[in-house]
């Protein structure tokens, strides 16, 4: 795209999409094109995608645009008539889960997923205090939103919401396990009765952690010590990302009592859901009944099951902890002659680098992330940067990155850094 007519573009999505829509990088990026780990411009420009966690199985995956085109072809209806394609689905997924947690309900987003999962909490506690960490994210919903602080300013929106400190290995100045007792003890001296502890297992937006050993285990008691639930929010970490285990919470031996799937679940195609203990779905649904329209339909479950087919048959999850590991040595070379590199983390094709002004301060080095991130992608390289000072650059390219996209990312992390002296 010319930058005549990119900047038309530009100015004609403001005037009709308004001021919610937000673009990436200082030059916005327009593909036309994916395939694997590739994103192509109008001029066929390849740029290595690194960011995009959606497109799980490699964009365009054959086998899902195959599944898609197939199915709606055929018959595209709901779930109130009888179909195989959900049951089917149902059944296969959930042999991936540990053996409690048996039901599964459909959405289309993992907003839709977590907003239906808090009314399931809500109705099992019989409360209505939600936990979340500071920086979390967790949907758009208006339920969602007063619990997704990094949404806005950061600062709690709602009386029935604690927020949490993230398990921060690198600054280690807060411990999330202490900081859950607190907030539940909180809640309890002031009147209002625990629901849930939500978390991401990743969490992502407080900028890539992993708990360590037993501090998920110790927080989910303390949560349902006080008759709330733990739900894991894998729609970041899920479906083999951190390339140890097929889902984040499972790094532990803690079992959520709900779990929240979306993003890769279709590679791009709209299927979310929560999975979790019978029991609970039955107290819910005995209660009241759940219907959303499109959620669980023919062509979004011959997508999703197709997705976890090729998560099996193309090995992804170990591809996923090879490269990762790969990957990080690579990253923790650079920062042995890159200062501003204060921390490389995260699991498998989830990596957070984090950017220090100053390696004894840990000073965010916040200016300095956004130029690597526009840097990188002027070198064709697609990333992005979290955590509440946006300091952290986050790595979680399709899972199927190879060892050669690497070597690739790192030479131009380089050379990106390199700029910044
Ligand atoms: N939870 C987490 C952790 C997420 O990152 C997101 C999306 N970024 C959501 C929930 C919401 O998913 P969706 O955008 O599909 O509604």
């Amino acid at each position: 795209m010319s930058s005549s007519t990119a900047a038309e573009l530009i100015a004609r999505r403001q005037r009709a999409l308004g001021a919610s829509y937000r673009l990436f990088y200082e030059e916005p990026f327009a593909p036309v094109r994916g395939e694997g780990v590739w994103l192509y411009d109008k001029n066929n420009a390849a740029y290595l995608d690194a960011y995009n966690n959606v497109a799980s199985i490699g964009h365009c995956h054959p086998a899902v645009v195959a599944a898609i085109s197939e199915q709606s072809a055929l018959l595209n209806t709901h779930t109130r008539y009888l179909h195989p394609s959900i049951v089917e689905y149902a059944e296969d997924l959930l042999s991936e889960f540990p053996p409690q947690l048996d039901n599964m309900t459909m959405t289309c987003t993992g907003s839709e997923a977590n907003d239906l999962a808090l009314r399931i909490a809500r109705c099992h506690s019989g409360g209505t205090g939600i936990i979340v960490t500071r920086w979390a994210y967790h949907g758009v919903t208006s339920a969602l939103a007063e619990v997704s602080p990094s949404l806005a300013t950061g600062l709690p929106t709602a009386s029935h919401v604690r927020l949490v400190e993230a398990p921060d290995s690198y600054r280690r100045t807060a411990d999330f396990v202490a900081s859950v007792k607190a907030a539940v003890q909180d809640m309890q001296a002031q009147g209002i009765k625990p629901a849930a502890l939500l978390v991401d297992s990743i969490f992502s937006s407080d900028g890539v952690f992993s708990p360590a050993n037993g501090e998920l285990a110790a927080a989910a008691q303390c949560v349902r010590d006080a008759g709330g639930l733990y739900i894991a929010d894998e729609v970041q970490p899920g479906f083999g990302r951190t390339g140890g285990q097929r889902w984040g919470f499972a790094r532990e031996s803690v079992i959520p009592d709900l779990v929240t799937l979306g993003k890769p679940m279709g590679n791009g195609h709209p299927v979310a859901a929560v999975v979790g203990r019978s029991a609970l779905f039955d107290q819910f649904g005995h209660q009241q009944r759940y219907f959303n329209t499109y959620g669980g339909n023919p062509v979004s479950c011959k997508a999703a099951h197709a997705v976890l087919r090729v998560l099996r048959e193309e090995n992804l999850q170990a591809n996923a902890r090879d490269v990762g590991s790969y990957l990080k040595e690579g990253l923790r070379k650079l920062a042995e002659r890159h200062e501003v590199i204060g921390d490389v983390r995260g699991e498998g094709l989830f990596i957070g680098v984090e950017l220090v002004a100053d390696r004894e301060t840990q000073a965010p080095a916040t200016v300095a992330a956004a130029a690597v991130v526009n840097g990188m992608r002027r070198r064709q390289v697609l990333i992005s940067s979290t955590g509440p000072m946006a300091n952290i650059l986050k790595i979680r390219p399709p899972l199927v990155f190879a060892r050669k996209h690497a070597d690739l990312l790192v030479e131009r992390l380089d050379a990106t850094l390199n700029d910044l002296r």
